[in-house]
């Protein structure tokens, strides 16, 4: 297909200074180009609607881009196949149970979107076919999940021809009489108005500005994030300004295994999730260090000394990972052929953590955690030296509110009613759970936002 796509200089555009030289003609302007502005744009082009996709970054993907492992579908043909099924009214009820507060009808709408997301993004060669449990499915080659979500969706997206303006800031929203007529936006030294008849806001979460983790979810500020540098909350700050309501602005998803090095800060989960167990600074393992709740588990690490534990493996998990190899190689880990000489390097009592791994080898050989009960990944038996530490402390992965929103993905104003023609999808509106799948619940929320659009439009 002959490539139709547009990266719009910013010279073309509306000055502000009143310089017209051709002003991009935007039905609707999608802010954003994660996996929720990306599939509203695509939708929005699909349905005959001019939208123009900005994005402040030079390149595409935002947070979606660092999504690890699975995408959440329930009650699909692939589950069935691998005998891992459970209907959408079962698992809801599963979700309330954990949930209470959980808004049923929203959780159940999008979970009978499961099989459509799935087709769809394999239909653009994503290969999400993995099952990995009856609400989790992963890439079929183990693949990071968001980059190959990325990868096709762009490509799709420039095959459409959507008009995308890379490294071009949305800066506010210009509203007459509670309408949205325009976005300000800057790129380069240019400052213009886009005028549009719609905005989607999709902009992502807020982890990455500290001002605002201080204000939402003061538990968790000052500590570092694993999310994108773009996830600076501002749609968020946008909407506020202008009068929305927020929800669940104080829930965050944390990571409990965040190494930062020069500045860069990495998920050590998978040393985890190889076995891998977390002791403190006297050497001693002080939770179930799989335990499923990341928030609770930061919980836990933060109480201890310096608030960080070190996660603790043998040669055996180090050799099953390529990921963890790839940590070790950039030197993140701190190795030696003995217990003894490891606490050494880590700076905790030698006895002290000898008697730790011995206690939990024979937990792990009798298939009982006595000490807290751990179940999955039950396997670190330090059979085989040499043995490695990676110094962790918890991080935010991903706010898990923000902009309040109608069923139709229309921003609710804090005064009552809504937006007629501001809408927000994604991180930037989760609402206080990691479980609906966040690169799910962006696909379907950026689905529902230009459908309505599209409905109003036609
Ligand atoms: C380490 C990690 C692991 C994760 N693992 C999983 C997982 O296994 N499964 C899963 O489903 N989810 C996972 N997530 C969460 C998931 O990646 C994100 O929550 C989701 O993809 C966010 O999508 P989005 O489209 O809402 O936002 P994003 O993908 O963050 O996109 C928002 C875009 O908006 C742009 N932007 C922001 N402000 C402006 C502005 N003013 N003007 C123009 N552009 C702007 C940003 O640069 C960005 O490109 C993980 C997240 C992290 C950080």
């Amino acid at each position: 297909m002959k490539t139709k796509f547009v990266y719009l200089s910013i010279l073309l555009a509306f000055s502000l200074s009143g310089v017209n030289a051709a002003v991009p003609d935007c039905q609707s302007v999608v802010i954003g180009s994660g996996v929720a502005g990306m599939k509203a744009a695509m939708d929005l082009k699909d349905g005959g609607n001019k939208v123009c996709l900005i994005e402040k970054m030079p390149f595409p993907g935002g947070a979606t881009n660092l999504a690890a492992t699975y995408f959440v579908a329930v009650g699909t043909k692939e589950q069935k196949a691998a005998g891992k099924f459970i209907l959408v009214d079962d698992y809801v009820a599963r979700q309330k149970k954990m949930l209470p507060n959980v808004d049923v009808d929203k959780l159940k709408a999008q979970m009978l979107c499961s099989q459509k997301n799935l087709d769809y993004l394999n239909s653009l060669g994503a290969n999400i076919t993995r099952v990995l449990s009856d609400y989790q499915i992963g890439t079929a080659d183990g693949t990071s999940l968001g980059s190959s979500i990325v990868k096709v969706m762009f490509k799709a997206l420039k095959e459409k021809g959507v008009a995308f303006y890379p490294n071009t800031k949305a800066l506010d929203l210009v509203l007459k009489n509670g309408v949205v007529t325009g976005v300000k936006v800057r790129s380069g030294n240019e400052e213009f108005v886009i005028p549009t008849k719609n905005v989607i806001l999709a902009t992502g979460g807020f982890a990455h500005n500290q001002k605002l983790v201080k204000k939402f979810a003061p538990e968790w500020a000052g500590l570092p994030t694993t999310t994108a540098v773009g996830s600076t909350g501002d749609g968020l700050e946008m909407a506020v300004e202008h009068g929305a309501k927020t929800a669940y602005t104080d829930v965050v998803r944390m990571n409990p295994s965040v190494h930062s090095e020069n500045g860069v800060n990495s998920s050590l989960s998978a040393a985890r999730a190889e076995g891998g167990i977390m002791v403190n600074l006297d050497g001693k393992r002080f939770c179930n260090d799989y335990y499923p709740d990341y928030t609770q588990l930061s919980r836990w690490l933060q109480k201890q000394k310096g608030s960080m534990a070190y996660i603790v493996i043998d040669n055996k998990a180090m050799k099953a990972s390529k990921r963890l190899q790839g940590f070790k190689d950039k030197g993140y880990f701190l190795q030696a052929d003995t217990l003894a000489e490891l606490a050494k390097k880590m700076g905790v009592p030698p006895k002290a953590l000898e008697e730790t791994a011995k206690r939990y080898s024979e937990f792990v050989k009798n298939g009982k955690d006595l000490d807290f009960g751990r179940q999955h990944n039950l396997t670190l038996d330090f059979s085989q030296p040499p043995y490695y530490a990676v110094k962790t402390q918890p991080g935010i992965q991903v706010t898990l509110g923000g902009i309040d929103v109608n069923n139709n993905m229309q921003v609710i104003k804090k005064d009552g009613g809504f937006f007629p023609n501001l809408y927000a999808a994604g991180e930037v509106t989760y609402d206080g759970s990691f479980r609906p799948g966040p690169t799910a619940v962006g696909l379907y929320q950026g689905h529902i936002a230009a459908q309505n659009i599209l409905r109003k439009s036609n």
